[in-house]
C-alpha cells in the first residue's frame, strides 16, 4: 500500500483512501480514473462495432446490388 501526500495538510494518506484522514481533503483515486477512461473505451469499441454491424446489414439487405452507405 503506498502513500502519497495531502495536498491540503501534506501529511502522508494512503492512495486507496478515499479523503484525507486528517483534513478530509478528497484524494483522487488513480485506479478509478484508469478504470473510468478504460470504461468509456470499451464503450466508443462497442459504439464503433455495432456501427459497422448495421453497415453491413444494411448491405445484405439491398437485393444483390452493393450500395456505399459510407
Ligand atoms: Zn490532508
Amino acid at each position: 500500500m503506498a502513500l502519497k501526500k495531502c495536498k491540503e495538510c501534506g501529511k502522508d494518506v494512503s492512495t486507496k483512501a478515499l479523503a484525507c484522514p486528517n483534513c478530509g481533503n478528497p484524494i483522487k483515486n488513480k485506479t478509478y480514473a484508469i478504470s473510468c477512461s478504460f470504461a468509456v473505451i470499451i464503450f466508443l469499441v462497442v459504439l464503433w462495432v455495432a456501427k459497422e454491424v448495421l453497415f453491413a446489414f444494411s448491405e445484405v439487405r439491398i437485393f444483390g446490388r452493393k450500395i456505399n452507405l459510407k
